[in-house]
């Protein structure tokens, strides 16, 4: 049984604390609303972040963005003791996750970025994707935590990688939902049933995963955000949020990404437009298909 503390128990963090308490680990919470630590049964709530940084051999952090990273660690490096093992799972910026992980080292501490990915659904169940960068040892272990809150662990490489992998992984995602919007809606424009149309891609070249098990047409697919009003999974507002950060690895790279940087405005003409920040990120359906709507 290891001594985790876990600090940021929203819609993600909630669950894997959870997760790890039902694993039998002995796990200290800390969030600045307190409702949400008291609803982890078994879990120590604690008055601060500090009390949580202490006395534990890993300290876990799923925080919205790299300004609450950066000041949550800032407050507790003098509170860690060597053993303890550093690992933010939030989705950051790789400048601040590489200059979190730099001031963890210069107090002799070891950190690894692993962000997730699999959404609420994936946290809940244990499913999650971890993308992890950071030394092999470290992530080695990690694994055992890793394995509780998910179903797949990579070591992606050195410090910042798993951020990294994270923004090149959900910009490819903005651009194949938007595609397939895309796709369904010309088809329907042309008097094709989309559900129809959606099997033939399936089957064919244009398969992919927003096509296959996300489908954001309407009644197309029972059991995703399409079927209900783009209600729950994955926030535009954060889709917006993680493609923000792939614009910033692209031109810290020097990388083109046409694709990507057309997905993004799409997606925040979408956000703004539509007031669709709260929907579902598949519903960026709405915006090729508004006009059937409205006719
Ligand atoms: P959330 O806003 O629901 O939760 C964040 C929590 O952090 C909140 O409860 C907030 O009170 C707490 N918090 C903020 N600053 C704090 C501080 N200084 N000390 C203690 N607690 C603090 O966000 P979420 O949906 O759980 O996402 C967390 C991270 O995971 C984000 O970086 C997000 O991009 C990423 N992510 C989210 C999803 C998703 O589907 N929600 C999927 C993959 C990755």
């Amino acid at each position: 049984m290891a001594k985790i503390g876990f600090v940021g128990l929203g819609n993600m963090g909630g669950h894997m604390a959870r997760n790890l308490v039902g694993a039998g680990h002995q796990v200290k919470v800390f969030d600045l609303v307190e409702s949400l630590m008291l609803s982890i049964e078994g879990a120590s709530p604690q008055p601060s972040a500090k009390e949580t940084a202490a006395d534990v051999d890993y300290f876990i952090s799923m925080l919205p963005a790299g300004k609450h990273v950066l000041g949550l660690y800032e407050s507790v490096f003098e509170y860690f003791s060597e053993k303890t093992l550093l690992i933010d799972c939030s989705t950051i910026d790789t400048a601040t996750a590489r200059q979190v992980a730099e001031l963890a080292g210069d107090r002799g501490l070891s950190m690894l970025d692993a962000p997730v990915s699999g959404g609420t659904a994936g946290a809940e169940g244990g499913t999650l994707s971890f993308m992890v960068g950071g030394a092999e040892s470290d992530v080695e272990k990690a694994s055992p935590l890793f394995e509780i809150m998910g179903s797949n662990v990579f070591h992606a490489g050195a410090t910042g990688s798993g951020q990294i992998a994270k923004a090149c992984n959900n910009m490819l995602l903005a651009i194949h939902m938007a595609g397939t919007a895309e796709a369904l809606a010309m088809g329907g424009n042309n008097g094709l049933d989309p559900a129809i149309l959606s099997e033939i891609m399936k089957r064919s070249s244009g398969g992919n995963w927003s096509l296959n098990v996300y489908n954001p047409y309407p009644g197309v697919m029972e059991g995703v955000p399409s079927s209900r009003d783009y209600e729950g999974g994955f926030l535009v507002d954060l889709m917006t949020k993680d493609l923000d950060l792939a614009m910033d690895t692209a031109a810290a790279s020097r990388s083109s990404v046409p694709l990507g940087a057309l997905a993004k405005s799409l997606y925040r003409i979408h956000q703004q437009n539509n007031d669709a920040g709260g929907l579902d990120f598949s519903s960026i359906q709405m915006l090729y298909t508004s006009h059937i709507e409205n006719q």
